[in-house]
Formats: C-alpha cells, structure tokens, sequence
C-alpha cells in the first residue's frame, strides 16, 4: 500500500523536477541589455497604456496565453490587469512558498538561519522528490533555488492549520481550503502547500496577497525578503533583475497540459522599499524563470524609465 502510494504521488507530483523552477540554461533577454533607458524610448507614452502595450507585446512573444498584474504598492491601486487568464485558476506553484515559510516562522516551527538538508528527496509519511540535490540550505538559499524539499519539511512542520491561517490572511482563501481539505495526508498537504496538486489561484489574488505581505506590518516579513533578493540576484529569477534597481521575487513553475507549462513571477522594486509589484503568469513552454520573470524584469526597467524621467 505504501508502494503503491509512493508512485501514485510520484506520478501526480511528476512535475516537480520542472515544478521546482530549475535555473533556467539561458535567460531569454540578458538583464545588461535591459536598460531603463532603453525601455524607455518614447517618454510621451508613460502611464497605463504604456505598461499594456508592453505586456500584450512581451505575452504575444511567448504564445499570448497569459496574465500581467501590476500594482501601486503605495496607493494600493491597480496600474495594470490584462490578458486571457486574469480570471482562470491555475496551479501557483512555488510562487506561494514565502507564504509557507511565514506560517512556519509564525508557528516558531522554523528558526530564521536554520538550514536544513536536501538530498533530492523528502520522506516522513510519504516520500517526494527534489528536482535537484541542493544540500544544506537556509531559507534565504531554499526561497533563491526554490528547493521543493526544503519546503515540503517546513510545510509539514507549519502543519495543516498555520497554513491555511497564512493564506487566508494574505486572501489566497482557495488555496487555504485545499489545505484544510488534505486533512491528514501528509504527501497531498505538502504538495498543494507549495502550489501543486489541489493548490490554484488567480494572477490578480496572487498579485494582492504579495501586496499584503509587503505592506502590513508584520516584522517576519524581514525574514523572508532576503530569499526574495537572492532569487533575482543569484537564483531562479535572474531574468527578472534591472539595471540600476533591485528587484525581488518568486519563480513558479506548474505542469499544464501537454508540453505546456504554468510559469510564474511575482516580482516587486525597489526591493529595499517596494512602491511598484509585478505578477507575470504565462502558459507555455517553459518554466517560470524563462518565461514569466523576463516579461516582469522588461515591465519594471519600463517603470523605473518613466519615475526615473518624472523625479
Ligand atoms: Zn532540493
């Protein structure tokens, strides 16, 4: 029986060497190329329409089956809400783990700088798979390689109760549900913890609870955006990065159907003091860094460009 689960889940969880956002071999567009200059050729067209125009653009280069949603993180509002699966629930993959991470450190069932082993697998009740053997990492390294091991042990040392707390406080109620739903499957709870399995958002719910986790006042959040940096400047997310600004953020890599993939980033600058969020979901054929992180990295170095000519 155990077997047999094992490779049920194995076979449910298949894509989680892909799921895991592996670094992408090349990035599409070279984060030295993407100046804020560059991108901002025409200075009469700042505004709205502007970041738009870029996003169906940049979505059109990558099969046009996707969601832009950018936010004001000060003012709160919506700059931009465009494409064919703004309202589509899909998978949110690892996009979703600082959430696990701020359930585990809330529960004080992980320690800031503790670092724990990956050897390519996780076993307690169920045994699942890492994409790659990432070794001994902290939170900071996990949230940059977006190691599925790590996480599965923090998701199951938050338990099933903190993780649904998280979510729903940061409005991801679906997501919450489906972790109240796996009960005491440990394999099934994990899994849908870090956005697979019974896990599903919208671009527009996924953009809102970043903005939530960026804008209360919540001292752990310290904690977590160090993973969010080093995610741009050395993991997943490279493709993402500015010249002249930090950027932070997540990768989030689901299978879809066939080929396809669900690729996600949510992304926000300046790292050091968040004013603008960008959600990037494309499904396609690649993983999150590759084809989501670069549409993100080319709307916020169009962003600097147009605060940059307005200071
Ligand atoms: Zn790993």
């Amino acid at each position: 029986m155990r077997v047999t689960k094992t490779v049920l889940l194995s076979l449910l969880l298949c894509g989680c060497h892909r799921g895991g956002d592996p670094q992408p071999a090349t990035a599409p567009q070279p984060a030295s190329t993407r100046t804020p200059d560059a991108a901002d050729s025409t200075p009469s067209s700042c505004g709205p329409q502007r970041y738009a125009d870029v996003a169906s653009q940049a979505l059109a280069r990558v099969g046009g089956t996707g969601a832009v949603v950018m936010l004001d993180l000060e003012t709160g509002d919506t700059l931009l809400e465009t494409g064919t699966q703004l309202t589509t629930p899909t998978p949110p993959a690892s996009s979703v783990k600082p959430f696990v991470a701020l359930a585990a450190l809330r529960a004080g069932a992980l320690a800031q700088d503790e670092p724990l082993a990956c050897d390519g697998t996780w076993s307690r009740d169920a045994k699942l798979t890492c994409f790659d053997e990432h070794g001994a990492q902290t939170l900071t390294d996990a949230l940059a390689s977006s190691c599925n091991a790590f996480f599965y042990e923090v998701a199951a040392r938050a338990g099933a109760p903190a993780l649904a707390a998280e979510f729903t406080r940061v409005g991801l109620t679906e997501l919450a549900s489906a972790i109240t739903s796996a009960g005491d499957d440990q394999a099934r709870l994990v899994a849908t913890a870090i956005g697979h399995h019974d896990a599903r958002a919208r671009p527009p719910e996924l953009a809102r609870a970043y903005a939530t986790m960026l804008t209360d006042d919540d001292p752990l959040r310290a904690v977590v955006t160090p993973g969010l940096e080093a995610a741009v400047a050395r993991g997943t997310a490279q493709a993402a990065a500015v010249d002249g600004m930090k950027v932070a953020g997540k990768t989030g890599t689901a299978e879809a159907e066939g080929d396809e993939m669900y690729a996600w980033f949510v992304g926000y600058a300046p790292a050091e003091e968040p004013r603008v969020l960008v959600l990037v979901h494309v499904v396609g054929d690649g993983a999150g860094g590759q084809l989501a992180a670069p549409i993100a990295g080319e709307l916020l170095a169009t962003w600097r460009g147009c605060e940059t000519r307005d200071v």
